[in-house]
């Protein structure tokens, strides 16, 4: 038996209470009642694969990260303007996870909090407005942020582009022009952010910052090529701005073979923005910069946040750390996400449809096709494989400009098994799909 209120009932009453433009995934949308580990139970409880969320890092309710939340709203807490061990042991243990200048912490709510912190950082330390960021980007909720992102302010609804908001071109070797040889997509790419800084300098500007996501995801799980974001950042510094990694997607280990996806780019950014999986689900968000940064913002107005911070959010920020070593989980993503890209890779051999296969760590991306040589996007095909995973029990996404990428990011203890049984059901889904028998 179901439980609750029907799912009409509640479709009806969102849409007499809440905001009418609020998301539901699906046509036919789910109703979840309970998570464990990688799974999601529905109503009826039939249990999901879940392969999409990005919040739940670690596993949904994974008791460790409960048990500390339960133990501290047991025993304290309170708004941040008072002496707690949380704050400080968390700013402790985040700040060691990054590169050595990237020392100074700011607790926030959500990843839209902490890239409008960034954009306050950078602002009092540069003095300037101007923006670059990549096409198609997705940094957040807030009015700023909307104006920064593509993604919103291209599309309906959307005011288009403001004159402090530069947009470079998404850095997508697949996508790249064929006469690019490979090893030069980095520095091809980044002339379209040189070209932007010069356009400002010759009218006497210069930019602000540099912001984009370490993996664009949004974009479609761009990987971004060799040298890329090295020498963006060398220009976007050499021009007198500062450089921002979003890592609101992809960052505490998702990539498995660091703890943060600017590395596997081999460069520091000036500011880093966490969000999404930080806390296992419960809002919790954070900015990490230089010590010089920081330095600028203290500008005699005083920085407060209610809750960012508080010491209930700090030790369920510390149980995550804790299990991502404690379960040796960067590992696991990187052994697990080789094998489904590996599997996937066959597919593409079976299925003319998959153009491109790519990932890293647990952030994987299958880019569909209608033709291999045109690269045209196979959109409707995307999500008629994505409701055929969904009627098998299987939670992905689609992404891209196109809607034709298939998007996963499961949880990190993602296990072989678990991989099994995507790769089984996508293979299922495609034959079907593409015979038209789904
Ligand atoms: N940056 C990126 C790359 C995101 O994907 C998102 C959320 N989808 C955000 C920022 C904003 O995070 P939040 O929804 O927690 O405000």
């Amino acid at each position: 038996a179901r439980t609750g209120r029907p799912h009409e009932e509640i479709v009806r009453l969102r849409r007499e209470l809440l905001l009418p433009n609020l998301a539901i995934s699906y046509d036919k949308p789910i109703k979840f009642v309970r998570g464990e580990g990688v799974w999601l139970i529905d109503d009826r409880g039939r249990a999901y694969l879940d392969c999409f969320n990005n919040v739940c890092h670690v596993g949904h309710a994974h008791p460790a990260v409960v048990e500390a939340m339960a133990r501290q709203a047991a025993m304290l807490n309170t708004n941040t303007r008072y002496l707690h061990d949380n704050i400080v042991a968390y700013a402790e243990r985040l700040t060691a996870t990054m590169p050595r200048a990237l020392t100074v912490a700011g607790f926030v709510n959500s990843g839209s909090e902490a890239n409008s912190l960034a954009l306050r950082l950078a602002r009092t330390h540069t003095a300037r407005e101007n923006a670059i960021v990549l096409d198609w980007a997705y940094h957040g909720t807030t009015q700023e942020l909307i104006d920064l992102s593509a993604y919103k302010f291209r599309r309906k609804g959307g005011q288009g582009q403001k004159p402090h908001v530069h947009v470079a071109s998404i850095p997508d070797g697949y996508h790249a022009p064929p006469d690019w040889p490979a090893e030069e997509h980095g520095k091809r790419f980044a002339e379209s952010v040189a070209e932007l800084i010069d356009a400002m300098k010759a009218r006497g500007d210069g930019p602000g910052f540099f912001m984009a996501e370490s993996v664009p995801s949004v974009a479609g799980q761009v990987f971004l090529p060799k040298g890329y974001l090295k020498e963006v950042y060398r220009i976007v510094r050499e021009a007198g701005g500062v450089t921002i990694a979003d890592e609101v997607q992809v960052g505490f280990g998702r990539v498995g073979s660091y703890w943060w996806a600017f590395e596997t780019q081999d460069v520091v950014p000036d500011i880093v923005t966490m969000g999404k999986p930080i806390g296992d689900g419960h809002p919790l968000a954070a900015v990490v910069t230089t010590r010089e940064i920081a330095q600028s913002f203290n500008n005699g107005m005083e920085y407060f946040n209610t809750f960012g911070g508080n010491p209930v959010s700090c030790s369920v920020g510390l149980a995550v750390l804790d299990i991502i070593e404690a379960e040796d989980l960067r590992r696991n993503a990187l052994t697990i996400g080789n094998y489904l890209l590996a599997e996937f890779r066959a597919m593409q051999e079976r299925y003319e449809v998959i153009g491109d296969v790519r990932g890293l760590g647990l952030f994987l991306g299958i880019e569909l096709v209608a033709d291999r040589n045109t690269k045209a996007p196979a959109t409707e095909i995307a999500r008629a494989v994505s409701n055929g995973a969904r009627r098998r029990g299987v939670l992905l996404g689609t992404e891209g400009p196109h809607d034709s990428v298939l998007k996963m990011r499961p949880p990190m203890i993602f296990s072989r098994r678990d991989a099994d049984h995507l790769i089984n059901v996508l293979d299922e889904t495609f034959a079907a799909v593409l015979t038209g028998t789904d």
